[in-house]
């Protein structure tokens, strides 16, 4: 390997700190096992760098993230910030960073390990082997549409609103990481949107139509969000990559981590614009939240962190047999029967945060 990699880490808030500890083992080990050197700057976002800097995403931190090969961020938020001001609570420095970053591209994988088949609420024959791709707008739509507002009408009376927007431009570009990840995959996209109701979605519909006639060896398929909510509880293997709006994708892919049994489990990566050498921003970062709930207790699942890096060696720095060996070593650890308290079942060991780190590693090192 060349040059090295640099990576931003971002631990966050709540559990962030502690599912980040572990993956930071699983980088270490890559720097002395397998010649990949990363230079980690450490950063702050969210409650903790409000506490800090008294801004939930300081300066330093979005140009150290300008500055990085890729970041990897745990969680944000707790109720120690929920009555700060809207602008300074811990969420805004998430979508602040994507922003800045000008992440688009959301990729949520749904990925059902064989060990954890029996955890999910539905039949083992519904989701065994499930791997499906969830790739959601991040970038626009209605969580940023304007106009938006709260506005008062007199009389005790209010009206909310929000504004669902996309320009042709950015569907195309959603839609073409769409076709390339299918490319790699089953070649399948299925597009979801409410064309039946939302005029934006008929436009989506129709733009994404002419990204797929680009792409003639892709099937390009399309359900109504109504229709693929059910289909994704009914039979979820129909689906190869789904992609569709911002607040779609943030619902559809919530019901798919299910699939998978925990939301401890999920990874995620955001994609930005690739510069004229190709290399794209990327964030990424574990689907669940800081868990306030059992932050601090040691016992949170470092699985969708560890996974996440795994996400960066393959999407970032085209390092597939690497992603692989940790997949691999999760894939193990998981089959040995050793669970976190949030994927537990009866007749399995439950372990820590730090053993369930540890094991990932004596894999990885075939130490196991
Ligand atoms: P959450 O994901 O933090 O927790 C939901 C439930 O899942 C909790 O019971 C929690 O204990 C459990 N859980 C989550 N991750 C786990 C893990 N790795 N191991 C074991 N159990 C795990 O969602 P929430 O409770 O709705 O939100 C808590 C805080 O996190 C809020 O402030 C919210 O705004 C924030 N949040 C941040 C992100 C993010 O940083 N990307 C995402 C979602 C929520």
């Amino acid at each position: 390997m060349a040059a090295n990699k640099s990576v931003l880490f971002l631990p966050g808030d709540g559990i962030g700190a502690e599912v980040a500890a572990e993956v930071k083992k699983v980088i270490d080990w890559m720097g002395d096992n397998r010649a990949l050197k990363f230079d980690i700057t450490d950063g702050l976002i969210g409650g903790t760098a409000y506490d800090e800097t008294g801004s939930p995403l300081p300066r330093e931190t979005i140009d150290a993230a300008d500055a990085a090969d890729a970041v990897l961020l745990g969680a944000v938020g707790g109720p120690k910030w929920e009555t700060l001001p809207f602008e300074d609570q811990p969420e805004r420095g998430l979508l602040g960073i994507r922003k800045e970053m000008g992440l688009f591209a959301n990729l949520r994988p749904a990925l059902v390990f064989d060990a954890l088949a029996d955890a999910s609420t539905l039949k083992y024959d519904v989701v065994a082997g499930l791997d499906i791709m969830i790739l959601r707008e991040l970038s626009s739509g209605i969580y940023f549409g304007e106009p938006r507002g709260i506005e008062d009408l007199g009389d005790g009376k209010r009206r909310g609103y929000n504004t669902l927007t996309y320009t042709s431009d950015e569907v195309r570009r959603i839609g073409e990481v769409a076709f390339d990840l299918a490319a790699k995959r089953d070649k399948r996209v299925c597009s979801i949107d409410k064309a039946n109701v939302l005029q934006a979605t008929v436009m989506w519909r129709e733009e994404m139509i002419k990204v797929g006639e680009r792409h003639p060896d892709i099937e390009l398929s399309h359900m109504y969000v109504d229709n693929a909510a059910m289909q994704l509880v009914r039979n979820p293997k129909q689906f190869d990559v789904v992609v569709t709006t911002n607040m779609f994708g943030d619902i559809l892919s919530d019901c798919a981590a299910m699939l998978t049994g925990s939301l401890g489990m999920l990874p995620s990566a955001s994609l930005g614009e690739p510069d004229e050498s190709g290399s794209r921003p990327a964030l990424y970062e574990p689907v669940h939240g800081s868990a306030p709930d059992i932050a601090g207790q040691g016992i949170a699942n470092p699985l969708a962190m560890i996974l996440s890096f795994s996400m960066m060696l393959r999407y970032s720095f085209d390092l597939a047999d690497e992603a692989n060996a940790v997949d691999a070593a999760v894939e193990a650890v998981l089959a040995k029967g050793l669970r976190t308290g949030d994927i537990m079942e009866d007749g399995k060991t439950r372990v820590s945060t730090e053993e369930m780190g540890a094991a990932v590693l004596a894999e990885l090192s075939g130490a196991a």
